[in-house]
């Protein structure tokens, strides 16, 4: 299972936005985001006009990092995107909504979504009862997601949602937060359900690099 290994704050710093990408610190004054950190690199300051096919990737770099896929993947979900009935654009930030981490995340198990991952890998989540340990399976409409009855699981599960960090979005219910968080997912995402902070993502621009 790949995974990007980058630094996750230079990630950050290269799309100069925050990605949310590390825990509590994203949310304090040690975010270097919030310190107007620049680009990485030894010209990171002199970077100066992007072309039309940069902004277009720096477009998607965001979007895949922000979820936390790779490239092949990427291309997977585009094709998946592409076969789907409506706007392509919105169906590929529908899919990436759907992956099991970014649901285990945005049910308020998990303060980010590599946690969140590393929770599903390492099997404390159960999907309609069973173990599923695959971060990128798709949610749909009417599965249960669970947190196991394991004491480890529970506790960090009920920590993260203690602090209530995270806004369950409409197309999610959380049906137990507990004994053993539950939670369901009621309907397809759309893209009014798109997690606020990647909102003004321009989805167009990304299937325009898509295709190409
Ligand atoms: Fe680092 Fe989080 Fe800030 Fe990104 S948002 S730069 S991951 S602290």
């Amino acid at each position: 299972m790949a995974r990007n290994t980058d630094p996750v704050c230079k990630m950050c710093r290269r799309e100069q936005m925050k990605l949310f990408l590390k825990g509590d610190r994203c949310f304090s004054p040690k975010c270097p985001i919030d310190r107007e950190a620049l680009p990485p690199g030894m010209h990171g300051a002199r970077r100066s006009k992007t072309s039309e096919y940069g902004i277009r990737l720096r477009e998607k770099q965001k979007l895949k990092r922000f979820y936390g896929v790779l490239e092949a993947q990427f291309r997977r979900y585009y094709q998946l995107a592409t076969r789907a009935v409506g706007n392509t654009g919105e169906q590929l930030l529908s899919i990436l909504e759907r992956r099991l981490d970014n649901v285990v995340h945005r049910l308020g198990f998990a303060i980010n979504r590599n946690s969140a991952r590393q929770m599903v890998a390492h099997g404390h989540i159960l999907v309609n009862g069973k173990k599923c340990d695959i971060p990128s399976m798709l949610v749909k409409p009417g599965d249960i997601i669970k947190v196991k009855t394991r004491d480890g699981s529970l506790k960090m599960a009920r920590e993260t949602l203690q602090k209530g960090a995270v806004r369950i979005p409409d197309f999610l219910e959380l049906t137990n937060n507990q004994d053993a968080p539950e939670g369901r997912m009621t309907r397809m995402p759309s893209r009014q359900d798109v997690d606020e902070r990647i909102t003004d993502i321009r989805e167009q621009l990304i299937i325009e690099i898509a295709t190409r």
